[in-house]
């Protein structure tokens, strides 16, 4: 099975036409959407009192496994960001961490023997105590962000030793690694551990460091965004999803899980929340992966 270790949420999201009110959101829920399309995946988060039973059972519906899902008595987490008319740029405007700020993450017996995992962006003390918890994996790619690695660098770097590769945005690639050039950042991120890299660059699509080589891929194009949230997380989701399901992590393997990465995250843009995946199937995801690698051959 894969694991994915991350936020639970209700989102509040402005967009310059929308207003999309405490929506199911998280990174866990991204991914864990994103990740059942290409096989069995677990998730490890906290909820409160307020989460309704109805949403793990919407999770549990696409066949995601909710048992490392804590209910703890208190509010849940609440994210609300604004998008002004460049999509690709937000700002965060509330966070209240509530039960999400003193979770402890307790993975089931049954997932610790798991082979893939990712550690979605959350403080790295907590990440590595995921790490603890594991037998034996095969792969374990990490985020992070920003506020970390201003704040925490040092236990950044712990982390980065630690796991096989990381899948983090351009700003956080160049903050981590001191450097302007994105190739350059994403290169010197590699050196700081985790061999594989994947940054992630919004609308202008991605970047994979891998083996020594260096893959980029634009995004898939499309006309209308309507909520970019959670896009990272599903990049990563099916990114991980396809890889856990290949079985092995060659470069081959890697290119090709960037390019369904790419996909989904598409699909979760053309709506807000969850919406998208709710429904998405992997039909679907055949269909627009067939037709991007059209669109790119040259
Ligand atoms: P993305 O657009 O891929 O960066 O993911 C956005 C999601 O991450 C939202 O659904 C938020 O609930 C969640 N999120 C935002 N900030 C944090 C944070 N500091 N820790 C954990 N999750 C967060």
């Amino acid at each position: 099975m894969l694991v994915c270790v991350g936020s639970i949420a209700f989102d509040t999201v402005e967009t310059p036409d929308h207003l999309a009110e405490e929506v199911l959101g998280g990174s866990a829920n991204f991914f864990g959407f994103a990740a059942s399309l290409f096989g069995p995946v677990g998730l490890v988060g906290v909820v409160g009192d307020d989460f309704p039973e109805s949403h793990l059972e919407v999770l549990r519906s696409r066949g995601i496994d909710t048992t490392g899902v804590q209910r703890v008595p208190g509010r849940t987490f609440r994210w609300a960001g604004r998008y002004r008319d460049d999509m690709n740029v937000r700002e965060t405007t509330n966070l209240e961490l509530n039960v999400f700020g003193a979770f402890d993450p307790v993975l089931p017996e049954a997932y610790r023997t798991s082979g893939y995992c990712f550690l979605a962006n959350g403080s790295p003390a907590i990440q590595e105590r995921v790490l603890d918890q594991l037998r034996q994996p095969k792969l374990v790619l990490a985020d992070t962000m920003n506020h970390w690695i201003e704040g925490a660098r040092d236990e950044v770097l712990h982390l980065l030793r630690r796991v096989d590769g990381v899948i983090i945005n351009d700003e956080e690639a160049m903050m981590l690694a001191g450097r302007t050039n994105l190739v350059a950042a994403a290169r010197a991120v590699a050196r700081l551990g985790p061999g594989i890299v994947v940054v992630k660059k919004g609308a202008h699509g991605s970047l994979l460091v891998a083996d020594g080589g260096v893959f980029p891929l634009p995004a898939f194009p499309l006309e209308e965004v309507k909520d970019p949230t959670g896009a990272g997380d599903c990049f990563a989701g099916a990114f991980m999803g396809y890889v856990a399901r290949a079985g092995d992590h060659s470069v081959a393997t890697l290119r090709k899980a960037v390019l369904y990465g790419t996909v989904v995250a598409s699909f979760n843009c053309e709506a807000f929340s969850v919406d998208r995946l709710r429904t998405l199937t992997p039909a679907e995801v055949e269909q627009r992966a067939r037709e991007f690698a059209e669109l790119l051959r040259t």
